[in-house]
């Protein structure tokens, strides 16, 4: 049984009283009525659409809360095993819309009629509420377009991490997610003058319908400071006091996550930074007020904003106090929902896992050991064995700047106690590690935690999180396997290979296929007689579709979504453009769309596709010069629109410079007359969730064509996949997957393999590549200043980078494998539609391993051991 404060007598009023969800229109109408009315104090005189879109939201809310409470209840009273998921970055986007999919009304037996048809559409809430919105003056669409994204997040981790809480709620795992209420998201993106300027995205502008204040649940957190071993104690390795010198409070904010089809409902908790009511009466008292005051103020700080790098670490001692400022309110509550239990601290592992997204967490690992000895009085031992039980840890990089390592003054000037114990664990670690090599120096020098550089001396995250975990996972086979033999070679040879294993990462099928592409998600389920969406939660359900591959009647419906989506994405450009049309419409069916959304970043590689765009147009110019005329170029090169979309970090100076080209190109390209609109290029600006949700089901070709070895998995490719559009990528991250999957002949793949990317750009160092011809030819054009007139050295770094600075990302060695795979492409999609559509259906059919639920399941056998808690 649950504790409650509540008398046995008064129970009875409780349940007499219970909350009811909404199961039917009139019920919800009556619901949004009263938060008009109550909760915004508006009416129907003044209710506008954000006012109705906040309202429908409190009501969805209202139920989500109901199955939140009792999924809490369920499962504490289960006591299965609960899994918390610690990321510092959730990127979510939009809540409503997939709360209308994912959301359960329920259908008692008294309920049936009403909800029954809209339950038997599978579409359970979604048409309902379209329906009752309509019938009180709103229209769904319109009210879905105000709720801003929650952007809490840079790129494809903090997109994983959504996706990952929708598939555990969805599994019914007891799982939690832990991170941070940022004040400010990722920076809104503006292109003016073609110039990428960042604008603060201050989200919580109209308040924010889907999050619980939590006021009652403020965890003290303190910086700075020393440690007191006046206690007689000579060692670090016994109880030590820490004095901090700093403290703050951690508030918590919730936020409903519902699972798809189930009444299970998780919590996200969110972490806010607040001043303490504890007053500094040394300052006060010498008279100092004003600075006391200030001392508080810069408690909010810490959350206030995201750090806007995307595989990149800055090293910044606000970002370390981020982290453990979330580290330790995270810990904090999860021992404080453990000791309730009052179970011996040896179960602690049995009782919880706690996986690590990146090494952005791994203060985590310091921090529970600190609980353990210094407050819980554990042996240093004991403690540490439970610490590794606990911990897993998920590496999602191999390149050296996105490594995570802190000046070990400065971790020791803000965790002052931390640092002894991340000392000690090393002490101990090496320990064993020189009785495994013995007189291996060389070794115990490239393994310890702390890297001894003649300057100055860091602690390197990604060892100590390996050392504090049980399991290490990258997020694709390529990448795990690369781990293995590069930057965690060592580790291997010292653990062995079974602590490092490989879960693919995945993405969500109801947000992604459901709610991105409804026209699509009804054609499958219609095809595949799934009227309920079933195959939302088995995707190789899909697998059906093969069978139709070649029917021409299905074809043409198939590509009848394309356009329908085409369309869409033509609409949403218009409207970005100042309502100026960059595509034309009449010709949209023979366009091929060819999108690359993602980051900017160099190792994603935007300059080789732009280049490639370059070398199109100058073919293009070429024959019409030489006397083809417009029929023939387009033959050759026919009708295409290039989308470009992505932010740069803003201290990213070459990245900011490709989006300057981009745009300058676009400027060029699509006002010369000559080539009669068979090449458009575009860069839309602001990429986040809720335009990737229009993007992706548009493509019919998207660029996954990093240099090999440098991305780890990548997601959006799987999301392009799973709307039926066909990749140009790399054998690199998930891509391989996605062709072991999909098969090869549905994928345009090219370029050198990360085997010879060593070699490769060992040569770029003794001598500049030689730079294929039409590579020359587009360089050249560049640095003639055909796309900068007022400044013809504009673009000189992005030149000089391949041709006299080792072309460290590999462009001069792939242009030409990519141009002819372009080629192909162009081959296939206008000499060949059928075959396109063909490879369009099969990719769908074979997308299902790339569901996120796929991933969950994984994780919570290999590594969690967790099983899920379902609701009768
Ligand atoms: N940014 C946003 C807004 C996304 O929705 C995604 C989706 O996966 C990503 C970044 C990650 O893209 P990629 O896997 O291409 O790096």
């Amino acid at each position: 049984a649950i504790e409650t404060k509540i008398p046995v007598q008064s129970r009875e009023l409780w349940n007499k009283h219970k909350v009811q969800k909404f199961n039917t229109s009139e019920e919800f109408e009556e619901k949004f009525i009263s938060h008009v009315e109550w909760t915004l104090a508006r009416s129907l005189y003044n209710c506008d659409d954000l006012a109705a879109y906040q309202a429908t939201s409190q009501s969805v809310r209202d139920n989500l809360v109901i199955d939140w409470n009792k999924t809490q209840q369920r499962q504490t009273v289960r006591g299965g095993k609960r899994v918390y998921y610690l990321s510092l970055e959730f990127l979510m986007g939009r809540a409503l819309d997939n709360a209308l999919i994912n959301m359960r009304t329920d259908t008692s037996a008294q309920d049936v009629g009403k909800t029954d048809q809209v339950l038997t559409k599978g579409n359970t809430s979604r048409e309902m509420i379209r329906q009752a919105m309509k019938d009180l003056g709103f229209k769904l669409e319109d009210i879905l377009e105000q709720e801003p994204d929650a952007a809490l997040g840079n790129g494809g981790l903090g997109r994983l991490a959504a996706c990952f809480v929708d598939s555990l709620a969805t599994g019914n795992f007891p799982a939690w997610g832990y991170g941070l209420r940022y004040q400010y998201g990722i920076f809104a993106q503006k292109i003016i003058n073609g110039y990428q300027v960042e604008t603060p995205d201050y989200w919580l502008n109209f308040s924010n319908p889907w999050e619980i204040e939590r006021a009652e649940i403020q965890v003290p957190i303190n910086f700075y400071g020393y440690v007191d071993r006046t206690n007689g104690e000579q060692s670090t390795l016994a109880p030590s006091d820490w004095i901090g010198g700093e403290r703050v409070l951690a508030m918590a904010h919730d936020m409903p996550i519902p699972g798809f089809k189930t009444s299970t409902v998780n919590n996200l908790r969110l972490w806010n930074a607040k001043p303490t009511t504890e007053f500094d009466f040394s300052k006060f008292n010498s008279g100092d007020y004003k600075n006391s005051v200030e001392q508080q103020q810069r408690a909010e700080s810490i959350t206030a904003v995201l750090y806007p790098n995307d595989n990149f670490e800055q090293g910044k001692e606000l970002r370390l106090k981020q982290q453990y400022f979330w580290c330790a309110a995270s810990l904090h509550d999860i021992v404080r929902r453990f000791k309730k239990n009052g179970r011996p601290w040896s179960e602690f592992p049995d009782a919880i896992a706690i996986q690590l997204n990146d090494t952005h967490p791994t203060l985590a690992i310091v921090e529970l050991q600190r609980i353990l000895v210094d407050l819980e009085k554990l042996d240093w031992h004991l403690a540490w064995d439970i610490v590794i039980k606990t911990f897993a840890y998920t590496n999602h990089t191999v390149m050296q700047e996105a490594l995570e390592k802190w000046p070990v003054g400065l971790l020791g000037h803000l965790l002052p106690r931390h640092l002894e114990i991340i000392f000690d664990i090393n002490w101990f670690f090496l320990q064993n590690v020189e009785k495994k090599f013995p007189h291996d120096m060389e070794l115990l020098s490239r393994v310890s935690i702390i890297e001894d550089a003649s300057s100055d001396r860091q602690v390197r995250m990604a060892f100590l999180a390996i050392i504090g975990s049980h399991k290490v996972n990258g997020v694709a086979e390529l990448h795990s396997d690369l781990i293995k033999t590069t930057i965690f070679q060592d580790f291997v040879k010292i653990y062995g290979a079974n602590k490092f294993t490989n879960v693919t990462n995945g993405i969500t099928p109801r947000r992604w296929l459901k709610q991105a592409n409804p026209k699509l998600a009804q054609l499958i389920s219609e095809t595949i007689n799934d009227p309920n969406d079933d195959y939302l939660l088995d995707m190789s359900k899909l697998t059906e579709l093969s069978k139709y591959a070649e029917d021409a009647g299905f074809q043409k419906k198939w590509n009848d979504v394309k356009q329908f989506n085409k369309l869409r994405l033509a609409d949403l450009i218009k409207r970005l453009n100042g309502g100026v049309d960059v595509i034309d419409r009449e010709h949209i069916r023979n366009t091929l769309f060819d999108i690359q959304v993602k980051r900017i970043h160099e190792y994603k590689r935007q300059q080789l596709n732009i280049f490639g765009v370059i070398h199109r147009y100058l073919e293009m110019k070429e024959m019409l010069q030489s006397g083809g005329s417009i029929e023939e170029v387009a033959n050759r090169y026919p009708r295409k629109v290039s989308i470009f979309g992505g932010k740069s970090a803003p201290g990213y100076y070459m990245a900011k410079l490709i989006i300057k080209l981009v745009n300058s190109v676009a400027e060029v390209v699509n006002n010369d007359a000559e080539i009669q609109d068979l090449l458009k290029v575009y860069f839309i600006p602001d990429y986040n969730v809720s335009k990737a949700e229009i993007i992706t089901p548009a493509s019919d070709l998207s660029e996954h064509i990093s240099t090999a070895g440098t991305e780890a998995s990548g997601t959006s490719n799987m999301k392009f996949v799973m709307n039926g559009g066909l990749i140009i990528g790399t054998v690199d991250g998930a891509n391989v997957e996605i062709t072991r999957e999909i098969g090869e002949d549905n994928i345009f793949l090219f370029g050198n393999l990360s085997e010879n990317v060593d070699e490769l750009r060992y040569n770029h160092q003794f001598h500049n590549p030689e730079l294929p011809k039409p590579l020359k030819r587009v360089l050249d054009t560049v640095e003639s200043g055909a796309f900068s007139p007022q400044n013809h050295h504009e673009f000189k770094p992005l030149t000089d980078s391949i041709k006299y600075h080792g072309d460290y990302y590999l462009v001069s060695d792939d242009f030409e494998s990519y141009i002819a795979t372009q080629d192909l492409v162009d081959e296939v999609y206008h000499k060949n539609k059928k075959e396109w559509l063909k490879k369009s259906i099969l990719s769908v059919a074979n997308v299902g391993f790339f569901s996120s639920d796929r991933c969950i399941e994984e994780y919570a056998e290999t590594i969690w051991n967790a099983e899920p808690v379902k609701p009768e």
